[in-house]
């Protein structure tokens, strides 16, 4: 829907203006001759076989951007019209008509009503492919390969049939209609006509619009025109070749209409998207910082101003019961561990909402990346240093050596990448080391992380690298995480056209190891 088109009437106008005065365009050009040849008649059937191509394709695209049933049967149906098209321009040329087994008299008329009895039968399709999904959303939708293959079935049916089978005369001069068969694509041009008029997107949709300019055509080109052309090349049979060009033409003005729409709905949905990500960021990080930001104060009850004046003021003063400092010091120590918890809690929560921002962010191609000229001796090395104290803390000695490689890269991304890695190792060790490096190999920098710690399973060394995986053993529940670290890790790296790979051995040791493109001097 393009919000905004308000000016259906003028859309009913141009309508009624191009079905009366077609229709009535009849009445004062049908007394004139307009005879024509098989040349003329040929270049015009390969007009139209490649504008129905063209058009079958683009209805395709647009079916594979936005899937909906009516859109799958126009594309089918202006592709199987094509072949039949062609097929049609080909058989009743000059050169081919020698070889077939009917007279141009049996086999132009027979073979144009396939094609136009196919494309009207098809569209009248598409309409009852949406009746049939608004109907009720749980309506399975339309089955696309039976619309392929019963499109295929049909076309090669025709061509068998046209290229094997005697046919008898297309023209019945007898009768009042010279070829009443030409009525039966009228009825379905007609039915496909008041299934859209009703549906009433036309008003809102210019899509919807042109497909019914096209539909009126294609009915008046059979109903009045061709439905009256007493012979071969005349003036009936010319204007009905030339309306049904002009109805394609107008078919491809709606598609490409479509398509246009398609994708600004899509980048309004991008621009949704991204700005839901700035808002959640912000308004979640917001407050939660503001939080963090009073915990340590609160974790030290006694500095706070208040209560040091307090403390001082009863020391100075002197304790009237004995058992006063002594409750004082407990509850203060309680206020401490309570704030403790709140704190690690906190900042768990923060990580963790902060690891899902930038993975949205990478899934929505929305992380941004400043490359630039990096030496990664001194990231390996300050990186490192971060995590000096922790791996002390825990007794494990952390060793690191680098190239003097380059790299093009964002450098808070290389920080990310081997903080987790790094705080994974010292996470799941309990005693040995920690060793990094760096080296070139080949036009890459292979960086490796090796840990002598708990080790991964082999079952759930495949699904560490998915979102909010944590390998369910009591270790890893009680070290805590998100299970998002090794996702965005991974997404990281490969959005710098690296590798990442593990090795892993239970209660031995894990190494993971990543590849970064290097800066090769030539
Ligand atoms: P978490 O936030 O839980 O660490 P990650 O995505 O970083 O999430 O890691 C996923 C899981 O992979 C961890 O929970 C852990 O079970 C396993 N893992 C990651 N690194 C190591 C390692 N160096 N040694 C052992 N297990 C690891």
């Amino acid at each position: 829907m393009e919000p905004g088109t308000t000016n259906h009437s003028a859309r009913r106008i141009a309508a009624f203006t191009v079905g009366l005065g077609l229709s009535l365009l009849y009445f004062i050009i049908s007394d004139n001759q307009w005879p024509s040849n098989s040349e003329f008649h040929t270049i015009m059937e390969m007009s139209a076989t490649v504008l129905a191509l063209f058009i079958g394709i683009l209805a395709l695209v647009n079916y594979y951007s936005k899937k909906e049933g009516t859109i799958l049967f126009i594309g089918t149906g202006f592709l199987g019209t094509a072949f039949l098209d062609g097929f049609h321009g080909i058989v009743t040329s000059e050169f081919f008509i020698p070889y077939m087994p009917s007279e141009n008299t049996s086999l132009i008329p027979w073979s144009w009503l396939a094609s136009r009895l196919f494309l009207s039968i098809y569209l009248f399709l598409s309409f009852l492919a949406w009746r049939r999904e608004k109907k009720s959303v749980l309506a399975k939708s339309v089955s696309e390969k039976n619309v392929y293959i019963s499109s295929i079935t049909l076309t090669l049916a025709s061509f068998i049939l046209f290229a094997f089978v005697p046919l008898t005369e297309g023209f019945f001069s007898d009768s009042v209609f010279a070829r009443a068969e030409e009525y039966f694509p009228a009825v379905f041009f007609a039915l496909a006509i008041i299934g859209y008029i009703r549906k009433g997107q036309w008003k809102y949709s210019g899509f919807e619009f042109w497909l019914i300019m096209s539909l009126i055509i294609g009915f008046i080109s059979q109903a009045i025109y061709m439905s009256n052309s007493a012979y071969l090349f005349d003036l009936e049979f010319n204007m009905a070749h030339l309306l049904k060009i002009t109805s394609y033409i107008f078919m491809l003005i709606g598609l490409l209409i479509n398509m246009h729409n398609i994708y600004q709905q899509a980048e309004i949905a991008n621009r949704t998207k991204s700005e839901f990500l700035n808002i959640i960021s912000h308004e979640l990080r917001t407050p939660l910082t503001v939080i963090l930001g009073y915990t340590p104060l609160l974790s030290q009850p006694e500095k706070l101003p208040a209560t040091k004046k307090m403390l001082d003021t009863l020391k100075e003063k002197g304790f009237e019961h004995q058992a006063i400092p002594d409750l004082l010091e407990k509850s203060l120590n309680e206020y401490s561990k309570f704030t403790n918890k709140m704190d690690a809690s906190g900042k768990h929560l923060l990580s963790l909402i902060n690891d899902m921002l930038d993975l949205s962010k990478i899934e929505a191609n929305m992380m941004e990346i400043d490359q630039k000229v990096l030496t990664i001796r001194p990231i390996i090395i300050e990186t490192c240093k971060q995590f000096e104290k922790s791996a002390k803390d825990k007794g494990l000695s952390l060793n690191y050596s680098s190239s003097d490689d380059q790299i093009y890269a964002d450098e808070r991304h290389m920080s990310q990448i081997l903080i987790n890695l790094i705080g994974n190792a010292i996470k799941f060790t309990d005693e040995g080391s920690i060793n990094v490096a760096a080296v070139s190999k080949g036009d890459f920098v292979e960086f490796s992380i090796t840990d002598t710690g708990h080790g991964i399973n082999k079952d759930d060394i495949k699904n560490i690298f998915n979102q909010f995986t944590q390998v369910d053993g009591s270790a890893t529940r009680n070290i805590g995480g998100s299970g998002l670290g090794l996702a965005i890790t991974k997404r990281l790296i490969e959005l710098h056209n690296g590798q990442i790979s593990v090795n892993s051995e239970l209660d031995q040791g894990t190494t993971f190891k990543f590849t970064i493109p290097r800066i090769v001097e030539d």
